[in-house]
């Protein structure tokens, strides 16, 4: 096991490009398909030896590995994803603590040296302020952050690497979904699985989503946009979605699996518990049934569905697909708490409402 190495206060090293030589930035941010554009710059680091190293902020480009970098064979690698909102001049992160934070326990799982969460919040706010220019302001646009960490070691052999590369990229995104925000339609798939409990589906790692690929495809092969998993011993629970947790209201109760371990610890799943509880509203985190779902949608005791996460904040569900039935959730468009809930936090999260909670950090 890797011990914490105390970064605090190593030096970032600059390297920055001519202004002549930095990159168009897109005309209209809304118009370009999520995650597509990259800035001008990114950070990275190494681990060596036991200890983080070359600090630098340098131009966006290919990184060079060996073919035998431990991480292209045996998937040693994690990542997250945040976001950074314009207010006039000011740039907004959003409880950008909870990210680094969770990217530990995704190291920790992954037999990953830890990153000093200060320095890494340090270092992505000297990155922001270089490429300041590059957060769109337009309504419905953020900065996306990506920080990743893979292990570099040459060896063919399973066995953790002992020396990684940490990096953040940068792009400037409108909404995931190609829909914007109006409902999306959901695949529930009874044939294949995520993560298992004892697993890695807590973690933000690459092979959960390479997993979720196959699944995907025959998902979008009938139309539809994402797969929301059932638990992988039964088939029979809700798990989450894609990229996101998913939440259901039943009349006026709102539920959402709980963090068994095989789900992502979402920090938009947080805030909406966190949110909904000041509503007033009854909330709990429990085990749901795709079979008390189906019989509340032909009742009509499920009254909304969304999802929710950080690139696509929080998605209505419109439609689902189970066992070669299509059903829709209410009248198919957004529900009332939904749309109340995504005002909220974009809301908060753009600087545009009172942020009572203290989740917004301001880059200075
Ligand atoms: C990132 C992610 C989420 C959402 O987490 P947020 O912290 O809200 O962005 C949910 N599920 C999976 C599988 C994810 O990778």
């Amino acid at each position: 096991m890797f011990s914490v190495t105390r970064v605090r206060f190593m030096k970032i090293n600059m390297n920055l490009l001519p202004a002549a030589d930095q990159k168009q930035k897109p005309a209209n941010v809304l118009k370009v398909p999520f995650g597509t554009e990259f800035t001008d710059h990114m950070f990275s680091m190494k681990y060596v030896e036991g200890s983080w190293n070359d600090a630098i902020i340098h131009p966006y480009g290919n990184l060079s590995l060996s073919p035998a970098a431990l991480c292209l064979h045996y998937g040693q690698g994690i990542f997250e994803g945040m976001k950074a909102y314009r207010r006039g001049d000011r740039i907004l992160l959003f409880r950008p603590d909870r990210n680094f934070i969770r990217f530990n326990e995704s190291a920790t799982r992954m037999v990953m040296p830890e990153i000093d969460v200060d320095f890494a919040i340090t270092a992505l706010k000297h990155l922001l302020k270089v490429e300041r220019d590059w957060v769109p302001e337009v309504q419905g646009s953020s900065l996306y952050i990506r920080p990743t960490m893979i292990g570099t070691q040459a060896k063919l052999g399973v066995k953790p690497s002992d020396e990684y590369l940490f990096y953040i990229i940068l792009s400037p995104v409108g909404p995931y979904f190609k829909e914007g925000f109006s409902p999306v339609k959901i695949f529930i798939s009874s044939e294949y699985v995520r993560a298992v409990r004892g697993g890695v589906g807590a973690a933000k790692t690459m092979g959960n989503y390479a997993a979720s690929l196959y699944a995907g495809t025959k998902a979008a092969e009938v139309g539809y946009s994402q797969v929301l998993w059932l638990d992988a011993l039964e088939r029979k629970y809700l798990e989450e979605v894609g990229t996101m947790n998913i939440f259901v209201k039943f009349d006026d109760e709102l539920v959402t699996p709980p963090l068994s371990g095989s789900i992502l610890s979402g920090i938009t799943r947080d805030s909406v518990l966190t949110l909904t509880r000041d509503m007033g509203l009854t909330v709990k985190e429990r085990q749901v049934s795709i079979d008390e779902v189906i019989e509340g949608l032909q009742s009509g005791k499920v009254v909304e569905m969304f999802g929710c996460g950080t690139a696509a904040i929080i998605a209505p569900v419109g439609q689902l697909w189970y066992n070669n039935n299509n059903y829709t959730v209410s009248d198919g468009n957004t529900g009332k708490l939904t749309q109340h809930l995504f005002d909220e936090l974009t809301g908060i999260q753009s600087g545009d409402l009172n942020d009572p909670y203290g989740w917004v950090v301001e880059v200075e």
